[in-house]
């Protein structure tokens, strides 16, 4: 079958690889009809978060089961599922509690990201605990916007509820790429009086402004136009969707005393300074992870079967999946307006 693997720095590759085979009794096996392109598959592109060469790359995608193992039982082959980008066993306690990112069982709980769990930018995915992690499908919805609740939508709610915006408060978000923009529109179910949002790419603020943002392209005027609005006290709350120690810094420093900063951009590395120092007398409430996936897939699948949601509005770009490294550099350059693609396996291209 198709697969896209990571070749080196800045090169990805369509090869021939094997089919994968049914992970264990509780597994499954999902024929992909769509899978996109995230920020965080652009760390590994980058070489900034380390990958080995031959990983199969992606964590978005839905598709149709084809085959199950004898144990599951909630989904069947034919059914049209959505792959979360986390998965976990389900019968752990960390699992149990809502947070398959603590999972005990699965060693790697983020498809694509090493050859343990290969990504979902193929023609096949394998899928460990089906009936804990595929989430099936209604009929009505369609692949566009469930492909963005396997990520980045989740990522936005769970950016907007770390925030614990209350009605009125004022918001900054950080960062308007594809997740800048679900904490945005997750952001707003909350009742906020303003959301600045800043961002130096001129497109990604005109999506922002679309999805009720006060915008600004650099740090220096976000931070005025909150002192002015504020009376110098800064937003109640801040959302950080970068992963640069500039924006955490920004964060820390853009939110009022006694506000709440919630970081989603991944910041990985050991060497990242913290500031304490001026997080100190602020009594900050700082929260910072990786989403957990299936806890927000029933509110957001509730907000787009009502139209409180248009995830798919934000697929600006389509390719083939042997089209992979064309659609890697368009994302990753932004070229034509990029915000986010979707990439269809040929049996599923028109
Ligand atoms: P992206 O790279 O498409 O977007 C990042 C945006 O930040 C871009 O529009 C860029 O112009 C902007 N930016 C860069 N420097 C900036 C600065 N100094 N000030 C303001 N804006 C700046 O990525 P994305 O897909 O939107 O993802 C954003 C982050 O969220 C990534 O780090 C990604 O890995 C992470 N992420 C986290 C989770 C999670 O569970 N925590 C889930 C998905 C993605
Ligand atoms: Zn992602």
């Amino acid at each position: 079958m198709e697969a896209v693997v990571w070749e080196g720095r800045e090169r990805v590759a369509v090869a021939d690889v094997p089919e994968p085979e049914l992970p264990g009794v509780h597994g499954a096996i999902v024929r992909v009809s769509a899978a996109s392109i995230c920020g965080s598959d652009l760390h590994l592109f980058h070489e900034t978060v380390p990958v080995v060469p031959g990983t199969i790359l992606g964590h978005e995608a839905v598709g149709v089961v084809e085959a199950v193992g004898s144990q599951v039982s909630r989904v069947r082959p034919g059914d049209r599922v959505l792959i979360p980008a986390v998965i976990g066993c389900g019968s752990c306690p960390a699992c149990r509690a809502g947070y398959p990112v603590g999972c005990t069982t699965l060693a790697v709980k983020v498809f694509g990201v090493s050859p343990f769990l290969p990504g979902t930018q193929a023609e096949k995915v394998a899928v460990p605990y089906a009936d804990f992690n595929l989430w099936p499908l209604p009929a009505e919805m369609e692949d566009g916007d469930a492909l963005l609740l396997t990520d980045i939508y989740p990522t936005g709610l769970y950016a907007a509820e770390n925030a614990s915006i209350a009605p009125g408060d004022v918001v900054l978000v950080i960062g308007c790429g594809p997740v800048g923009l679900c904490a945005i529109q997750c952001a707003q179910l909350f009742g906020p009086s303003v959301i600045a949002a800043l961002d130096p790419i001129e497109e990604r603020r005109c999506w922002a402004q679309r999805f009720g943002a006060t915008v600004f392209a650099t740090a220096a005027e976000a931070t005025s136009y909150l002192g002015e609005i504020t009376g110098g006290r800064g937003a109640n709350a801040v959302i950080e969707a970068v992963g640069s120690e500039a924006t955490l810094h920004l964060a820390m420093d853009a939110v009022s005393t006694g506000g709440r900063v919630s970081m989603v951009g991944v910041l990985v590395r050991s060497d990242v300074s913290f500031p304490l120092g001026s997080a100190f007398l602020k009594d900050i409430s700082f929260r910072v992870g990786l989403v957990n996936v299936p806890r927000y897939l029933g509110r957001l699948e509730a907000l787009v079967r009502h139209g409180r949601l248009q995830p798919r509005t934000m697929l600006t770009h389509s390719f083939s999946l042997a089209e992979a490294p064309l659609a890697y550099r368009t994302f990753d350059r932004k070229l034509g307006g990029c915000l986010k693609v979707c990439l269809r396996p040929a049996r599923w291209c028109c």
